[in-house]
């Protein structure tokens, strides 16, 4: 049976431990922190640069069905038919149908046309406790130092001394990937984009606040002073506000508050909120925060193959993006169903092949014994030489994805 490591327990490579061990790989999560403790404790996770809450949307909500969480992540997340745009003080709303956007990117099921916010904390607590209950190892403390592979196999080496060798290695180890640099090219590192804040989480039952449904996911923007805010309620009692300025090199007039400028904590960010003039209940939620986590935006430039040899970059390590679009967890999610969708159908059809193979090669008819079978498998064989016969099919994996996509768009 092939073996798998996978470095980096983040959400994509928690997500791809158990699509693997759906197939029947057996693979090993390898994380250079600790958050299982955390997780296992009920604690909340610090996220650093990565905030408070994620957005999925329908093509992610689908990878989730399919690896058996979506009624936990719908319980306990928030669904948000809307996305609103407005000024900084919140007027001049404009606001877009999220569900009508999911059904015109071709989602049917209307459960999952609506997209779903939930706190990072609470959708990596899901999927690593999917991951314990299962048996997946993830082991901690373990921070990649290098790579090395050959035709047979991957060994890692970890920064604490030890080793660990496998069939295939996924590096799911974010937008900041060592693997990439490893395998890939030293040069291949994500690019700050000047843009810089904070994300508060707040517990809005406690505060009485009330988040109206058109303002569950809903952006302000001074675009004047390059300053930007966005809210998103994250489950029935919690929200997140993330508050970022930019520093756009590229302009001359400097004369917006400079990034570095932004404070740190609770209090001091709503004072600046006030100051802004944004709503009063935003400012609230700012100043009430329990949690305060930083958000330094990076940009990866695009990679030419996510793929060498025994090595498969996945999640923010292939693709890390800046987060406007909201899209770079289902990416990394629709890259897990893809590898799931194509190792499904190619390894279930694999593994019949081979069980037909156990149970007819080893088959005695009641008259003729053993040697009815040898006889069939001497003809099987002539095929063979003949060029009749084969065992697989070649798969020509960018060809099947390809027709794969062709396909979806046709229908
Ligand atoms: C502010 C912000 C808001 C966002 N909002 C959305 C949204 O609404 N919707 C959406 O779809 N996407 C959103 N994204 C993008 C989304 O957060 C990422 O695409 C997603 O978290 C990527 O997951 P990942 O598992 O690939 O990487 P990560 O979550 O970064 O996980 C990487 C893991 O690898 C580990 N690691 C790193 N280096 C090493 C090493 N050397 N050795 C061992 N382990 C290592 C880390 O400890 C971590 O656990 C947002 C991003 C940001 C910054």
């Amino acid at each position: 049976m092939p073996t798998v490591i996978i470095v980096g327990s983040g959400l994509v490579g928690a997500a791809t431990a158990l699509a693997f061990h759906q197939v029947g790989i057996k693979c090993t999560l390898y994380d250079q922190v600790n958050p299982v403790e955390a997780v296992m404790d009920g604690r909340a996770i610090e996220f650093g640069a990565s905030g408070g809450c994620v957005s999925i949307q329908a093509g992610g909500l689908r990878v989730l069905k399919t690896l058996g969480l979506l009624d936990e992540c719908i319980e306990k997340g928030q669904p948000h038919p809307y996305l609103s745009f407005s000024k900084i003080n919140g007027s001049s709303q404009i606001v877009a149908d999220a569900r009508t956007s999911n059904k015109k990117a071709g989602e049917t099921d209307p459960k999952l046309q609506t997209p779903l916010q939930i706190l990072r904390s609470t959708l990596h607590n899901i999927l690593m406790r999917a991951c314990h209950r299962v048996g997946i190892k993830t082991l901690i403390n373990k921070k990649l130092l290098d790579i090395k592979q050959n035709s047979d196999s991957v060994t890692v080496t970890f920064v604490d001394g030890t080793e660990a060798t496998a069939d295939l290695l996924i590096g799911a180890d974010g937008i900041h990937s060592a693997t990439r640099r490893k395998v890939f090219g030293d040069n291949l590192v994500a690019k700050f984009t000047g843009e810089m804040g904070h994300i508060g989480v707040v517990n809005i039952k406690e505060h009485n606040i009330t988040i109206k449904e058109a303002d569950k996911a809903s952006f302000y923007v001074d675009r004047d002073n390059k300053r930007f805010l966005a809210i998103f309620q994250a489950s029935e009692d919690t929200a997140a506000v993330r508050v970022s300025t930019f520093d756009d090199p590229e302009v001359e007039d400097q004369s917006y508050r400079p990034v570095s400028d932004l404070p740190k904590e609770a209090g001091r960010l709503a004072d600046l909120l006030h100051e802004w003039g944004v709503p009063d209940y935003i400012e609230k939620m700012m100043r009430n925060s329990f949690r305060i986590s930083a958000a330094s935006i990076y940009d990866l430039p695009d990679l030419e193959t996510y793929r060498k040899n025994r090595v498969i970059l996945i999640g923010d390590a292939a693709h890390g993006m800046v987060p406007n679009a909201g899209i770079g967890l289902l990416t990394g999610l629709e890259d897990v169903g893809t590898l799931l969708a194509i190792m499904l159908e190619r390894g279930t059809a694999a593994a019949n092949q081979a069980r037909n193979l156990r149970v007819k090669g080893m088959a005695a008819s009641p008259i003729f014994g053993g040697s009815l079978n040898h006889f069939i498998f001497r003809g099987v064989a002539a095929l063979n030489n003949a060029g009749l016969f084969t065992l697989y099919t070649l798969f020509d994996c960018e060809a099947e994805v390809a027709k794969l996509i062709q396909e979806q768009e046709s229908k």
